[in-house]
């Protein structure tokens, strides 16, 4: 089909509003496809072309009309008039009758829907807008009458395709807009397959580009390249393939995505990462030839792109006997194990937490017996000591490759690390092409860790091809303030520019920015800059919001070295120490003297402050060897946290003496919280207590520590006020209340994005635990969702007291909290509370966050 130009008429009398103004994300964000909008003055829908009519709503507000070259129509009369269920709405046509330009098709009580709809505003897309350019006639705002010109539609090769397709039943085919702010990458890819299995379709994805891939293929699917604002066809072939495309449409306008797999575990057991790395960029436009990636470290940077290839050190293939070979690498080994020890006390001692926790797994590597056997297999077969550690390696790195757990695949680079700097001891060259000039950004498929810490001052910023926002790159990107892109996809690689833009706030990498682009980015610059020092300067300030309520910051840490970190950067108290990290990595519990320490430096670090330490949570997804649990077919449903202690209760028994004893110990300064985890049932809580009193009595400890629960189990949620009068505090763990409320296992990839904190169902348990909590009992938020600027808005409007990070994130959350208008969300929780799922409050909640987390205040 050549190009043709149609022309649609005006629906109504009424006043033009472009479409990204009408106040529904669903049109707004063009998800249903392009088009425009009416207020309407008028009190009938005509049709704007000639066609049939497919689809009537059963609401009668919404009327889907074809026209003769295959294109689809709809026409939605208000926004959220569903709700409406047809009431003052007669609708004058049927599924499948013909209609003429201009016949009318409903008619409305104007001054009762006004009343009763959240907007009148008329929106009419194309619903299928496959190569068709779509281009609005009047000015916005102007006035115009049902009947004059409103649209002129231009119809590309592959138009009116869709329509051929929709006739067959078992067959479909959308054009479907991708909203998902990282594009179609391995989780959706993931959950497109488990859609296809579901739903028992084949899915066909077909780019623009007109390349396809089965849903089937992960790979094929991630090699379609698609990224966030780009359309792509979708047939599904099966049973049932208009509801798999109600799925997978669903699916692909999801704005909002969870940040990592196990975003909220991933981010609080092990403070590593930063759970608002993409929640501010959720669905903003990039521009056209941007690269999206995923942002591992925030920044904006305007710069020279560098491009390095960091090649493995030169070495000798074949090696001498193997007994010789076998020496020189353990002596490579030895020898590399006392440098890296170097590098991580010295992190340690300046207090750079991140550096060293990177270290200390590489020394993890460095040791590793089967790492040193593979080594060693090689170096029989007849290679050198610095090859047979190659050769290991690469077949870890191969193992890691095919592993389908995407926090596994991110520790590549720590393997790579230890790759280079071993070879790098038989070698003369070990910089290979890894040079670049001071302040450019470098770009690079990968980087290893100790490279970046080497060079990290030296550089203007990091956008790598591969990688992910929990790797330990990440990790020390964001420790260091280096705006960081990952996951940008191999052709950053082939990106030749003088100069580029990294945005790694909105998320991509722009080679040659027009001198607006480049104006743009340097205002958003020093806005976030501004930003950032601001929030660092008042880090140790109270976040007292607008409405004058104070919430306080506190940190989540593992162990008692973060507790200075945490003190240092603003924390108002430990809101969560995982009390489980002293005791993992060992063949036995600690000793009450071992633990006491701990408890001790952790007191010490945040004097007279509260900290709030939970007993042993071991369990499901969190377990030690030396303490066995009875086997439960379902682990995250059997004997874990408050339930195991009945079972093991010397455990309890040592972890409180040295808790006891720790807060006499720091004296009148100490203001030590026990928490007690996964607690069904007050009865649960009040056996702790009394456990704590006989301890208490037996050590002669007179003054006792606050005690209380986790809510983290819906039981317990509903039940607030019980556990109320047997405790001094609550603290909802979001990860676990997710995991239980929505029955999705914390540590299925597959359903990672839809384990949303944000959930109206997790909203209400957290509603009803303040409710019934709050008055006698502070009632704080310790799961990974505090740390994400949104839901801590939300949980903060809602009547929390404290809210427990991780630390790096205090400062800016401080600031946002400062920000907050808490009135404006106050009106809005009954709302969020009526809302089907957390996608529909994430889209209440989008005009309300980009006031959160992008003003500068
Ligand atoms: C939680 O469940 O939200 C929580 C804070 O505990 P953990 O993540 O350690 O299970
Ligand atoms: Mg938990």
């Amino acid at each position: 089909m050549t190009a043709t130009d149609l022309t649609l008429t005006a629906p109504v009398d009424g006043i033009v509003v472009p479409l990204d103004q009408v106040p529904d994300p669903v049109f707004s964000g063009e998800t249903l496809g392009p088009g425009i909008a009416l207020d309407p003055l008028g009190n009938t829908l005509h049709a704007p072309c000639s066609g049939v009519i497919v689809q009537c709503a059963r609401t009668r507000h919404a009327v889907t009309l074809r026209d003769g070259h295959g294109l689809e129509w709809l026409l939605h009369l208000g926004i959220d008039t569903v709700a409406l269920d047809g009431e003052g709405i007669d609708l004058l046509v049927r599924e499948d009758q013909a209609v003429s330009e201009g016949d009318p098709l409903c008619t409305y009580d104007i001054d009762a829907l006004a009343c009763r709809a959240r907007a009148l505003i008329t929106p009419l897309v194309l619903t299928n807008a496959e190569r068709a350019t779509v281009h609005v006639l009047p000015p916005p705002h102007q006035q115009i009458k049902a009947g004059q010109p409103l649209l002129t539609v231009r119809l590309g090769q592959h138009a009116g395709t869709a329509a051929t397709a929709l006739d067959d039943t078992l067959r479909a085919r959308r054009r479907l807009h991708i909203r998902l702010p990282q594009g179609i990458h391995a989780r959706p890819a993931a959950r497109l397959r488990a859609l296809a299995q579901q739903h028992e379709v084949t899915l066909t994805l077909t780019s623009d580009q007109g390349q396809s891939a089965d849903a089937k293929s992960l790979t094929g699917l991630l090699g379609l390249s698609l990224g966030n604002n780009q359309y792509v066809d979708v047939t599904a072939e099966g049973a049932t393939p208009e509801a798999a495309l109600d799925a997978v449409e669903a699916l692909l306008a999801s704005t909002h995505e969870a940040h990592a797999p196990n975003a909220g575990r991933a981010q609080d057991t092990s403070l590593k990462t930063n759970s608002d790395v993409k929640t501010g960029t959720g669905g903003q436009e990039v521009p056209e030839h941007a690269l999206v990636g995923q942002i591992a470290s925030e920044g904006i940077v305007l710069a020279p792109l560098a491009r390095i290839e960091q090649a493995l050190p030169e070495v000798e293939t074949q090696g001498a006997s193997p007994k010789t070979e076998t020496t020189a690498l353990r002596e490579a080994l030895t020898a590399l194990e006392h440098d890296i020890t170097l590098e991580r006390d010295q992190a340690r001692q300046s207090q750079r937490q991140a550096d060293a926790e990177v270290f200390e797994a590489h020394l993890a590597l460095v040791n590793d017996p089967a790492l040193f056997e593979e080594a060693v297999k090689a170096i029989e077969d007849g290679a050198s000591a610095a090859h047979g550690w190659r050769r290991a390696i690469d077949q870890e790195l191969e193992t890691l490759a095919r592993s389908e757990n995407a926090l596994l695949r991110e520790r590549n680079d720590d393997l790579r690390d230890v790759q280079r700097r071993l070879m790098a001891r038989f070698s003369h060259d070990n910089e290979g092409g890894a040079t670049f000039p001071e302040g450019a950004i470098v770009v690079a498929d990968t980087m290893t860790p100790s490279y970046l810490v080497e060079r990290a001052s030296r550089m203007g910023g990091l956008a790598l091809a591969k990688g992910g926002t929990t790797s330990h790159l990440a990790i020390l990107a964001r420790a260091r303030g280096l705006p960081c892109l990952v996951g940008l996809g191999a052709s950053v690689l082939d990106v030749t520019a003088e100069s580029a833009l990294l945005d790694a706030q909105h998320g991509y990498l722009l080679a040659s920015p027009t001198q607006d682009q480049q104006a743009d980015a340097l205002d958003r610059q020093s806005a976030l800059n501004e930003r950032r020092m601001k929030a660092e300067a008042n880090a140790h300030q109270r976040a007292i919001t607008l409405g004058g309520t104070e919430i306080g910051i506190y940190a989540n840490i593992g162990t008692a070295e973060e507790a200075y970190a945490a003190a240092e950067s603003g924390a108002d108290g430990i809101g969560l120490f995982r009390s489980e990290f002293l005791f993992l990595d060992r063949d036995r519990a600690p000793s009450a003297a071992d633990q006491q320490d701990a408890y001790a430096r952790a007191l010490a670090a945040l004097p007279g402050k509260p900290v709030i330490i939970r007993l042993l949570d071991i369990g499901a997804d969190k377990q030690v060897p030396y303490v066995q649990a009875p086997s439960a077919p379902n682990p995250a449903l059997g004997i874990r946290g408050v339930r195991l202690w009945q079972h093991q209760p010397e455990l309890l028994e040592t972890q409180l003496d040295a808790l006891l004893r720790a807060g006499q110990d720091a004296g009148p300064d100490s203001n030590l919280h026990i928490m007690v985890p996964m607690v069904t049932e007050a009865r649960e809580l009040a056996w702790v207590r009394q456990r704590m009193e006989a301890r208490a009595s037996a050590l002669g400890i007179e003054t006792l520590p606050k005690l209380g629960a986790m809510i983290e189990v819906p039981s317990a949620a509903l039940n607030a006020g019980t556990l109320a009068a047997h405790a001094d505090f609550l603290s909802i763990g979001t990860n676990d209340l997710t995991q239980y409320t929505l029955a999705m296992d914390r540590e299925a990839d597959a359903l990672a994005s839809f384990a949303d904190a944000l959930h109206p169902a997790v909203l209400r348990l957290i509603k009803e635990t303040i409710d019934q909590a709050g008055a006698t009992c502070p009632v704080g938020v310790c799961g990974g969702a505090a740390a994400e600027t949104l839901a801590a808005c939300v949980y903060a409007a809602m009547g929390v007291a404290e809210l427990s990070v991780e630390p790096t994130r205090i400062a800016t959350l401080k600031q946002a909290l400062r920000r907050l208008d808490e009135q404006t969300l106050i009106a809005m929780i009954p709302d969020l509370l009526r809302q089907p799922d957390a996608a529909h409050v994430r889209a209440r909640l989008a005009d309300f966050s980009l006031t959160a987390t992008e003003t500068p205040s």
